[in-house]
């Protein structure tokens, strides 16, 4: 039987770790600065790249040393400790955010860990895309259905829409009103329920512009270059990870189909097009959709998360 060597950190000891993280940042860098001074070329770019190489382990074992185990998914840290009993997942009903929750899943399942999944969705814009709601329960009964035993319960938390950023723009130093109720609703239902982690499936913008070589190039840089501790914060009773920061939607789309889930994916709803604006959805309001509840919604074709997800198909060869 394979031991379990990660123990439980008790939450005031893993304060330390911000600290212990940048020292290991802080040697590298200085490291990487001393290489800058070799003249064969060819030379420091071997020992940057083994200088990273070193400082992505030592972030590694930092972690796992406070509990953290991290696992290694198509070239992407996801940080984990197996003596969780429950971590929660902000799923909005869009590719990502599902993507993170079945890989997620995936770990407890294949690892045995005994801990479970619960989905918190933060109710956004009903009047204008009032089908939203209705897709992010598709998407979270689905993934139940793949892991009934790991997806508990879906929680969800109510945004008004006279408070959202696009109604009364920022209300104090830089942060939107949504975006207080989101983060401060994280912080009030971990503390309600008592979860050990929090995940956010964020991605990096796409950078679509860039042929793909050199984006895949700079992706493996990413990777050696993130601060492990960036991915996942420890905030005194729990932690915030953000695992995905790193990739774009591209990688989303490939985990799809190497995890042979593109039925799920076809739920997934990324579009923020609504029956407010201009175009293929103009009208259909909350007031339309609420005799017309059975109809497909097409997407805007328009809006940003549209050309995203349309790029990041193409990246895989996939047409749905
Ligand atoms: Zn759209």
């Amino acid at each position: 039987m394979a031991t379990n060597h990660y123990t439980e950190v008790p939450y005031n000891n893993t304060l330390a770790i911000s600290s212990m993280l940048t020292v290991i940042d802080n040697e590298c860098n200085s490291k990487i600065e001393e290489l800058h001074t070799l003249d064969d070329m060819n030379e420091m770019r071997k020992e940057t790249t083994k200088a990273r190489k070193l400082r992505t382990m030592k972030l590694k074992a930092a972690l796992e040393q406070k509990g953290l185990h991290t696992h290694l998914v198509d070239g992407v840290y996801i940080p984990f400790n197996p003596n969780w009993k429950q971590v929660a997942i902000n799923l909005s009903g869009g590719a990502d955010s599902a993507c993170l929750t079945f890989l997620l899943a995936d770990i407890i399942q294949k690892n045995n860990y005994k801990c479970t999944i619960d989905v918190i969705t933060h109710s956004r814009v009903y009047k204008a895309r009032p089908w939203a709601g209705p897709i992010s329960v598709k998407v979270y009964q689905a993934l139940k259905d793949l892991y009934p035993t790991i997806v508990r319960n879906r929680i969800t938390n109510f945004i008004p829409p006279e408070l959202e950023h696009g109604a009364i723009g920022n209300v104090v130093k830089n942060r939107s009103a949504d975006q207080i109720c989101v983060d401060s609703f994280n912080l009030f239902i971990q503390h309600e329920n008592g979860y050990d982690a929090i995940f956010n499936a964020t991605t990096k913008n796409p950078s679509m512009d860039i042929p793909t070589e050199d984006r895949m190039r700079n992706r493996d840089l990413a990777i050696l270059d993130i601060g492990l501790a960036d991915v996942a914060m420890n905030k005194e009773t729990f932690w915030r990870c953000l695992p995905l920061k790193i990739v774009e939607k591209n990688w989303i789309v490939k985990q799809y189909i190497d995890h042979n889930k593109l039925d799920l994916f076809k739920i997934t709803r990324s579009c923020e097009g609504d029956g407010n604006g201009v175009g293929i959805l103009t009208g259909l309001d909350y007031k339309w959709f609420k005799n017309n509840k059975d109809k497909v919604i097409p997407e805007c074709g328009m809006c940003f998360w549209c050309a995203e997800r349309k790029w990041a198909m193409k990246e895989n060869n996939i047409e749905l």
